[in-house]
């Protein structure tokens, strides 16, 4: 996993934590970019580090695995200098990319596809919610 930075920016955060919002709430209103959006959701547990992902539709109630509600969505933090995505929950500050461990400077909504190569499992909504649609 990678290390969440000791000093993130905090207006970084600031616009990181808005933008993420405006993705994350802004289904049907007006246009997302296509960069930007998704065929899935990825989420990670806090309590046993459990990957897994939905159907887009679907967002996760608690772990498949350990049942703990504290389930965390990922995305995907773009390092700017070797564009490699590192994957991890979202939250306050840029990620050091996991790769050359410089800051991470962009943010984006991880695939299916990246979801899978980060080890995420498939779950469906009988396994992630107590409320299946
Ligand atoms: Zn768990
Ligand atoms: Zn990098």
């Amino acid at each position: 996993m990678a290390k969440r930075l000791q000093n993130p920016l905090p207006h970084l955060a600031a616009v990181a934590a808005l933008l993420l919002t405006a993705l994350l709430s802004g289904c049907g209103k007006g246009e997302i970019n296509q960069a930007l959006d998704s065929d899935a959701n990825g989420f990670v547990c806090q309590a046993c580090k459990t990957k897994f992902y939905t159907e887009r539709k679907l967002f996760a109630d608690f772990c498949p695995n350990c049942k703990n509600g504290d389930v965390r969505q990922v995305v995907g933090f773009v390092c700017s200098h070797d564009g490699h995505v590192t994957l991890a929950p979202r939250g306050p500050g840029f990620l050091a990319c996991e790769k050359c461990g410089k800051s991470t400077s962009a943010l984006s909504i991880p695939r299916e596809k990246d979801l899978q190569a980060w080890g995420a499992a498939r779950k469906s909504a009988g396994e992630v919610s107590s409320q299946p649609n």
